[in-house]
């Protein structure tokens, strides 16, 4: 019997990747997401409307039971502090942090009640390390990863397993976006960011989707049954200078 993974954010960029590695490692996915997907099954969802999460989350678990939630849905905003208005944060903190808030929430009674699953946040190398003029994504990531230790803490006698994913820069079209925003506030060339990017990397190339990809199957996988609360960097070596 194929396995059951609920993803978020799966129509684009990383999130599409394990939705395509997944499918092809036999898994049934759901992508909840508010753009259409090619690949899985597609569920509209605004991962930050906590109704609606939940909802679609026990619609999915009435008829399956879910073995992997993949809480990936996010997106990049920069500016420091004094630039980040109320709205800015709360809409940061809506999608990044609260949206996994409820998509966790809403699968455990069903992997309790199965006494097992694997949960798998995606945060960011920012969990770990912060970078300059991102204050409010650095936050939201930050708190993914304690999300992770708490579930991990709390639901280690259901068999829960729960890990944050940490990627570096990856090369998706939420890359691309945060490179032309910056592009236009200071008039720079993309092409010229884009290489110096790379070059800040120790492997001196930025991630693909697909990489993270497999290390989100393997944390899903049985291969991984004695990790939890744990923070899995995934950066080319970044963090470690
Ligand atoms: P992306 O923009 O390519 O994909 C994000 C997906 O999330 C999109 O399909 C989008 O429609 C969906 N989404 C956004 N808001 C949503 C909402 N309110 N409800 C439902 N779905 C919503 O981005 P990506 O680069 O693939 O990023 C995926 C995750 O990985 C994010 O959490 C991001 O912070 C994290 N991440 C990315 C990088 C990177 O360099 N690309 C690095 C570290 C972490």
């Amino acid at each position: 019997m194929k396995k059951t993974c609920v993803i978020t954010g799966g129509s684009s960029g990383i999130g599409l990747s394990i939705v395509k590695l997944f499918i092809e490692n036999d898994y049934q996915v759901f992508n909840l997401d508010l753009s259409p997907g090619t690949e899985g099954d597609f569920r509209q969802c605004d991962v930050t409307n906590l109704e609606q999460v939940s909802e679609i989350i026990h619609d999915i678990a009435s008829q399956h039971n879910i073995d992997v939630l993949v809480s990936n849905a996010g997106v990049h905003f920069s500016a420091t502090i004094e630039n980040t208005s109320e709205a800015d944060l709360d809409k940061v903190f809506a999608i990044n942090v609260k949206g996994a808030y409820a998509a966790i929430k809403s699968v455990l009674p069903n992997m309790k009640a199965n006494k097992q699953g694997a949960i798998i946040l995606m945060a960011s190398d920012q969990a770990l390390i912060a970078k300059q003029n991102s204050f409010a994504y650095n936050l939201s990531k930050t708190a993914l990863a304690s999300i992770a230790k708490t579930t991990a803490l709390d639901y280690a006698a259901f068999n829960i397993r729960a890990n944050a994913v940490c990627p570096g820069t990856i090369e998706t079209p939420l890359y691309h976006q945060a490179i032309d925003n910056y592009c236009q506030k200071s008039g720079s060339d993309k092409a010229a960011v884009h290489l110096e990017e790379e070059k800040l990397q120790p492997l001196q190339r930025l991630g693909q989707p697909e990489e993270v990809a497999e290390l989100v199957l393997f944390l899903a996988s049985d291969k991984a049954k004695f990790i939890t609360g744990s923070l899995q960097v995934i950066d080319g070596g970044y963090t470690a200078q």
